[in-house]
């Protein structure tokens, strides 16, 4: 994937999001933001995502242009997947319920090819025998396994994950990042808003450091871990890599 963004600036009422955010990313099949709390990363993949629009600024995804225009956006959003921090399942409906209802409801699939494509994803996921399962009965890990299977039922070029781990305990974090790096390594274009930087590391190709409503610094991740160009990248490193 190729993204571009040029001048992004994102206000909520006063509150200033983003502010002059440049970024360009070419040629990248796993890309990490991360940086501090309320740096603007959430912001900027909600953005990416066209969930929102940016106050002023342009938005390039692999060379076409994101338009305002609400019908552009809702068919812009049917091309991705999306994760969100705290897997916003329906609690009511079981897991392939889950999977399926978006398929048939959006994305116009038949009931039967719906079951079939949310059969097949949980399977992989190795969730088949808890097909039945409502989000209550289980573990976070397999709620966001199921939540990404849901995100990936249509197919979506591009996977886009909102702190996929961050209601997760180590064990079900390290289950669920072990099922993101499948998929890039399966040839999924990845973008993540992540604290784990053990998996941005590993796992990413690309890294941008988001912080105060600007990118701080971006490169592949062995340039931003061992060799950071900005103080303030080396100061946020140092800090969230003591422990
Ligand atoms: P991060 O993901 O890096 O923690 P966010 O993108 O969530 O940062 O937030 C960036 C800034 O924008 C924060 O100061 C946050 O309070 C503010 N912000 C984000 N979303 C909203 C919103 N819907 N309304 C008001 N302020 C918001």
């Amino acid at each position: 994937m190729n993204i571009e963004l040029q001048g992004i600036s994102k206000t909520y009422g006063s509150a200033r999001a983003l502010e002059g955010l440049d970024l360009s990313i070419e040629d990248s099949k796993c890309l990490a933001l991360i940086g501090p709390s309320g740096g603007g990363k959430s912001t900027t993949l909600r953005l990416l995502a066209g969930i929102e629009k940016p106050t002023t600024g342009e938005i390039l995804i692999d060379g076409s242009s994101l338009s305002n225009a609400d019908e552009h956006l809702r068919e812009y959003r049917k091309s991705i997947g999306i994760v969100f921090q705290a897997y916003n399942l329906f609690p009511h409906y079981s897991a392939l319920e889950n999977i399926t209802l978006p398929l048939t409801k959006v994305h116009g699939y038949s009931e039967e090819d719906s079951i079939e494509r949310a059969r097949e994803l949980l399977r992989r996921f190795h969730l088949l025998e808890h097909a039945n399962k409502k989000p209550a009965e289980l573990s976070g890990g397999q709620n966001q396994r199921v939540a990404i299977a849901r995100a990936l039922g249509h197919k979506p070029k591009l996977l886009m994950l909102d702190e996929p781990t961050s209601a997760l305990d180590p064990e079900m974090t390290a289950e669920v990042l072990e099922v993101i790096e499948e998929l890039v390594e399966g040839q999924k274009d990845v973008i993540i808003v992540t604290h784990q930087m053990g998996f941005a590391k590993r796992v990413a190709d690309q890294v941008a450091i988001i912080a105060d409503g600007k990118v701080a610094e971006t490169g592949p991740p062995n340039q931003i871990f061992e060799n950071p160009e900005s103080n303030f990248t080396r100061r946020f490193l140092s800090r969230v890599l003591k422990y």
